[in-house]
């Protein structure tokens, strides 16, 4: 039993959209497929502008670009990877502020001592699809000049204060990853409010081009393919059933673990949720591994989701943020996937209530 598993649309829908990719020869540059989906996925998420592009990563790059945002940019310890080597790959240098340790996004309580005059933006992550403390932030970037930039990748679907999370800070960015909640195999986005800012993005996604034979600012190759689009549109069809199922899935996990004393993750207020991941904090790390160990013994894969933390890389300046640390140590992903049976999920959960007992004794 894997922690994740794509979602994969009937395979003749998918097919019948590749028929017409076939009959144009047209397979990617912004092709009709591509547009497609972007207009279906600014009205399903209710997003003026969201820009399509070739993964995750490449959506946090070409934020960072575009908003020109350098030397210090405030950021996340918790969170993938690409969220911290998307600032450095840019030229910036990433300043980590602490989570909070019910919510595991950034603690904005931290985020003012942190800044300095060198000090740009902030990146923060919406970890698991939970909202970050938003209203605090933008206040703090407003009082600072400071540009605002969401890794959304987590967030499809989620709403705070009935609209999609991605139309908050100056840019939202996601990821359509095939381990993601919606994918396009590998793809992303790039969501702004801004009709200047996207302008930019769009020119920036397509080598800086702004017609034939003319560039206007830098730019890169951060196109998504036909190829790519048509997954999406032929899963964007079953994503309210997939968001149902991860929903009920979420609420059997905590009805069998409610007799635990292992911590969840504290949801935000006013959200709609996505019940993107599972993630159950344990009390220390030897119990999370010793857990893990076990659940592989029966074929059952759990992941360690967030480590480590991100101050920790061999390319960072590292500060204090000994909650991230902890945290990254002791947490674990349970599986989540559509398809994920209920009799799978106790038995998950019998197998961690047993581990558990083992190390009391
Ligand atoms: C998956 C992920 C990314 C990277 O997205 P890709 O599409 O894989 O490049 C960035 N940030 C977070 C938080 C992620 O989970």
């Amino acid at each position: 039993m894997p922690v994740t598993k794509p979602f994969l649309p009937p395979r003749e829908e998918y097919v019948a959209l590749l028929d017409d990719v076939w009959e144009r020869n047209w397979l990617t540059n912004n092709g009709p497929l591509v547009q497609q989906l972007e207009n279906e996925l600014e009205d399903y998420l209710d997003v003026p502008y969201l820009n399509l592009v070739s993964n995750g990563t490449i959506a946090l790059q070409i934020a960072i670009k575009a908003l020109e945002l350098e030397g210090e940019v405030i950021t996340t310890p918790f969170s993938y990877v690409a969220t911290t080597s998307s600032i450095v790959w840019e030229g910036g240098e990433p300043v980590f502020v602490d989570i909070d340790p019910d919510t595991l996004n950034i603690n904005p309580a931290l985020i003012e001592e942190a800044i300095t005059n060198k000090t740009s933006g902030i990146l923060a992550t919406h970890v698991f699809g939970n909202p970050c403390d938003i209203d605090t932030i933008q206040q703090i970037a407003d009082r600072h000049s400071l540009k605002v930039i969401y890794d959304a990748a987590h967030c499809f679907g989620t709403k705070y204060k009935g609209e999609s999370v991605y139309n908050y800070g100056d840019i939202s960015t996601a990821s359509f990853h095939a381990t993601k909640l919606f994918h396009t195999v590998e793809g992303g986005a790039v969501i702004t409010k801004d009709p200047a800012l996207n302008q930019k993005i769009q020119q920036m996604r397509n080598f800086g081009h702004a017609g034939p034979g003319h560039f206007d600012g830098i730019g890169i190759n951060g196109k998504n393919s036909e190829f790519h689009a048509a997954m999406g549109i032929c899963n964007l069809k079953y994503i309210d059933n997939v968001l149902e199922r991860r929903k009920k899935q979420s609420y059997v996990y905590e009805s069998l673990l409610n007799d635990l004393t292992v911590k969840t993750q504290q949801v935000k207020p006013e959200t709609v949720y996505n019940y993107a991941y599972y993630p159950v904090i344990f009390k220390n790390e030897q119990t999370a591994l010793s857990v893990k160990k076990r659940l592989e013994e029966e074929d059952i894969y759990s992941r360690r989701y967030f480590y480590p933390s991100l101050c920790e890389l061999d390319y960072v300046r590292s500060n204090e943020t000994d909650i991230s640390v902890d945290i990254s140590k002791r947490i674990l992903c349970l599986p989540l996937f559509h398809d994920l049976k209920e009799t799978d999920q106790t038995k998950i959960i019998t197998t961690i209530k047993e581990s558990l007992t083992k190390v009391l004794l």
